[in-house]
């Protein structure tokens, strides 16, 4: 099985049930099936064949589920960029990736004379239309779509060959590219689907930009093969949050922290907006206790946190529906998927101890494209490294430390800035809350805290009292500055990369 056997398999099973609502308008199963077999046969008809790079610069809707499928029932393999890259950004996948299509949105018609110089390789730039006057020279995505043919016969892929890759830029340096292969996908999808018990009575609001790992596969990708209908939100807002899972009677939201403090803060949400939803899933970054908390009382519904990465597929660990939920923990290893935790030469330590999180499974990448000294750094005797630090308790449920690299070292003490975090949520006057280590003459690093106050009222916030009774002297910042917001990537999480950037301007 694969996603694009699934999806026809769904056509035939739910024909006539909503695959997706966008803009309020509906569509079927059958009818989305029909638009990838034609969108299919009319790249297949362009010149594009079974291993050549497509890329989509493409932002939540119909053209981006399309696209993804009829790249992949062709054999050829898509590369989700950020359409809210720069030029530059864009360039480097592009060229890196070795693409030999692109299929953008409209707004991106300016970029592409640079991106034609940049990137001279590339044959075909095929434009979603939403108004724009197109250029001769481009494709029309509609035309494509309307010349195919409905009776196209998908391109036979094997469960090795590569149908993603995902940008992602790891723990270091530039982005590379993540192989994820046909089995990747369909399995992390299938076993999250199966984990979750999403099935065909489930409606799931995608909002997560699809073309990040987590909403392509518990968002997107899931939804599609158990046969239930989502709600595609091209931007996220509370209120339009909330008007569509009123509207269509939700029953699965998935979002990053940082939308779930939205959602919580927005001044007009009621209690009963979200009561059709059965399960708010977490995951993206550390989800604070004290959010998750107040979330679950002012809605009255289970948020349930996960964890993954994109060299994953993206899921790893979840809080089971069946077993009781430990908030603050990733929950346990999903089916089919093992993880540990490990010393600095592989050993697996005992509960409770913090180590590197390795996992092992059908989700795990194939490696990073045209990179195989870095592939062979994150993926060891079948295992792959997260760079992530974490401890597994006497329930096999795991904990996320922190990041390693960003664990913070003070005069030889150990600080993870998510201890420090969980306690500044705690604090009523707290929105947000970030901390990151700075270099530092006598201790060689401080901790230093970043606070969004939560309204004017809290905006001359002194935490200093309140940290110290919680905290050990050497876990304490030693210099907290205010701000309006955090910086934060297009998924919504916080940019501790910009924070540092600022602080060592
Ligand atoms: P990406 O590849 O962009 O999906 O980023 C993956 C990274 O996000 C992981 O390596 C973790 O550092 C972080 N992450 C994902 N989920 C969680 C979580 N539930 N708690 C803490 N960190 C998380």
């Amino acid at each position: 099985m694969n996603l694009v056997d699934s999806l026809q398999e769904a056509a035939i099973k739910h024909r006539e049930k909503v695959a997706y609502y966008f803009m309020d308008e509906a569509t079927t199963f059958e009818a989305l099936n029909v638009s990838v077999n034609k969108f299919a046969s009319g790249l297949a008809d362009t010149g594009i064949r079974k291993g050549d790079h497509v890329a989509l610069l493409l932002g939540n809707s119909p053209h981006f589920i399309i696209s993804l499928y009829g790249i992949m029932r062709i054999g050829a393999i898509a590369v989700p960029i950020n359409p809210t890259y720069t030029p530059s950004e864009i360039a480097y996948i592009l060229k890196d990736g070795d693409v030999k299509a692109v299929i953008a949105l409209d707004q991106m018609v300016p970029y592409i004379d640079k991106l034609r110089e940049a990137v001279p390789k590339i044959e075909h730039y095929i434009i979603c239309e939403t108004g724009a006057q197109l250029n001769i020279e481009l494709e029309a995505f509609s035309e494509i779509l309307h010349s195919g043919d409905i009776d196209f016969r998908p391109v036979p892929v094997s469960r090795e060959d590569t149908a993603v890759v995902l940008y992602t830029s790891g723990t270091t340096g530039k982005p590379k590219g993540a192989m994820l292969t046909h089995e990747n996908l369909y399995s992390n999808a299938r076993d999250i689907r199966d984990y979750l018990k999403m099935d065909n009575e489930d409606t799931v609001i995608t909002t997560l930009p699809m073309f990040h790992v987590f909403s392509l596969t518990v968002a997107l990708n899931a939804p599609l093969i158990s046969g239930s209908t989502m709600i595609i939100v091209p931007k996220f807002s509370p209120k339009e949050i909330f008007r569509v899972a009123k509207k269509y009677k939700a029953t699965i939201f998935a979002g990053v922290p940082t939308m779930y403090n939205f959602l919580y803060q927005y001044p007009d949400s009621n209690p009963d907006d979200f009561s059709s939803m059965r399960l708010c899933i977490s995951g993206g970054a550390s989800m604070p206790v004290a959010l998750l908390k107040n979330f679950e009382e002012k809605f009255n519904v289970v948020i349930s946190e996960g964890y993954g990465l994109s060299e994953a597929s993206p899921v790893t660990c979840f809080n089971p529906l069946d077993r009781p939920r430990k908030p603050g923990s990733i929950g346990t290893s999903i089916i089919n998927v093992e993880n540990k935790v490990v010393d600095e030469f592989g050993n697996e330590l005992p509960a409770g101890e913090v180590g590197e999180l390795a996992v092992r499974g059908p989700n795990v990448m194939k490696g990073y494209y045209n990179l195989p000294d870095e592939t062979a750094a994150a993926i060891r005797n079948g295992w792959l490294y997260t760079g992530d630090l974490a401890k597994m308790d006497e329930d096999g449920y795991f904990y996320i430390v922190d990041r390693k690299k960003d664990l913070i070292i003070v005069g030889g003490y150990n600080v993870y800035p998510r201890e420090v975090e969980e306690i500044l949520y705690e604090h009523p006057d707290v929105l947000e809350a970030a901390v990151i280590g700075v270099p530092d003459t006598e201790q060689g690093e401080a901790v230093k805290a970043f606070i969004v106050p939560r309204d004017e009222k809290a905006a001359k916030l002194e935490p200093h009292q309140y940290l110290a009774e919680r905290l050990a002297p050497y876990k304490l910042p030693k210099s907290i500055e205010i701000l309006e917001e955090l910086p934060k990537n297009s998924t919504g999480k916080i940019m501790k990369r910009e924070l540092k950037k600022r602080v060592l301007q």
